[in-house]
């Protein structure tokens, strides 16, 4: 693989939002653990440099990658055309798709029914945001009816609390929300799914040909399925 440099030698700066299960969360003993997690220490590992794990808002992961201030954005983060226009990205290792999370008792029982006045929790800057708050013609329901939190576990919190009428989160974090939180449970969306990947600055192709080779060699050796197996449970 080509020659790269790091934002500080010897060591790969991940950007993240720890509140996004299984993808990554912190752990009982202060640190973190989750796919991305579990990867990037891999691949971090193999390339001969230190992990260090940035937990920051969802809504700073990819300009802080843009900027420099780190190497790589690893936060469940889909890979869409606008952002496209800001980060490269590499191969994919993980896909998912928006689901919408409702109180068990919820008069919501369908995609359609979020349309009747309802509001929306979403976690700001994400894909689920876009859908929703994009205009009734595009299928979304209008910037009125969402409402954007810094991270997934505070947008459940104003679910249970009933600010919100649903949350739509991309469908793993659902699981894992809806496991750790009884009376709630989750409708399926036609959304289409969505694939993951890491962020890399545009000007360090040199990085991003690392870690695409690093990606072929951990999908090929069963590495990354042996991951998503760890944290996805059938
Ligand atoms: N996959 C979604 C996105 O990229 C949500 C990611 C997240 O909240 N960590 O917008």
């Amino acid at each position: 693989t080509g020659d790269f440099t790091t934002v500080e030698a010897g060591k790969l700066h991940m950007a993240t939002n720890a509140a996004f299960p299984p993808y990554e969360s912190t752990s009982d003993d202060g640190g973190f653990e989750g796919i991305d997690i579990d990867l990037a220490q891999k691949i971090a590992d193999d390339l001969g440099l230190e992990l260090v794990v940035d937990d920051m808002d969802f809504s700073s992961v990819i300009t802080s990658v843009q900027s420099g201030k780190e190497d790589i954005a690893m936060a469940g983060l889909t890979v869409t055309d606008e952002r496209k226009q800001n980060v490269d990205f590499t191969d994919t290792y993980a896909t998912g798709v928006q689901v919408i999370i409702v109180p068990e008792d919820s008069d919501i029982k369908t995609v359609d029914d979020l349309a009747n006045d309802k509001m929306i929790g979403c976690q700001e800057g994400t894909t689920g945001y876009i859908y929703c708050s994009d205009t009734p013609e595009n299928g979304g329901y209008g910037e009125d009816h969402v409402v954007a939190y810094t991270n997934g576990a505070t947008a459940i919190q104003a679910l249970l609390a009933g600010k919100v009428d649903a949350v739509v989160i991309d469908s793993q974090p659902a699981q894992e929300f809806v496991k750790a939180n009884p009376g709630l449970k989750i409708l399926d969306t036609e959304y289409v799914s969505e694939d993951y990947a890491i962020g890399v600055s545009k000007s360090n192709t040199g990085l991003r040909d690392a870690l695409n080779a690093e990606l072929k060699k951990l999908k090929d050796d069963g590495t990354v399925q042996e991951i998503l197996d760890k944290y996805i449970k059938a």
